[in-house]
């Protein structure tokens, strides 16, 4: 098996900020050169995740709304109180959506739907830096 690894840098605003990563993995895919396999893709971050969706404006509203319901920004949170924090929500947030996902690469492409597209989420507070990892195997 080879492993062709590479990073994917962003400055995000937080409180669900959402970033098409689609792009900047097929770069990746490209560089590798491989045909077939798959591309891991993992945010390292307690507060961050990745999924797929499509990254329209209805759509990412309606997910901050549902993810709103579900770990209020406003809830009182046992790890706000011992931790003197205030993101518990956005901790809650990253562990429901997670934080990576594994697309498969066919003839040098994402094996991606057409409205498909792979997305950075940012649930912390406040701006973060965010690094990506992009691991193609084959
Ligand atoms: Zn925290």
């Amino acid at each position: 098996m080879s492993v062709h690894a590479a990073a994917l840098r962003f400055s995000t605003s937080g409180d669900g900020d959402a970033i098409d990563l689609t792009d900047g993995i097929a770069g990746v895919v490209r560089d590798s050169g491989v045909a077939n396999g798959v591309a891991s893709v993992f945010v390292p971050g307690a507060t961050a995740a990745v999924t797929a969706m499509e990254l329209e404006p209805g759509g990412i509203h309606d997910l901050r709304q549902t993810l709103e319901r579900l770990a209020p920004s406003a809830g009182d949170y046992e790890h706000n109180r011992l931790n003197h924090d205030s993101n518990s929500h956005a901790h809650i947030r990253a562990a429901i959506v997670g934080p990576s996902e594994t697309v498969p690469i066919r003839d040098g492409r994402l094996v991606t739907g057409t409205w498909q597209q792979v997305v950075l989420l940012d649930f912390d507070d406040r701006p973060r830096e965010r690094t990506v990892v992009v691991q193609i195997l084959a």
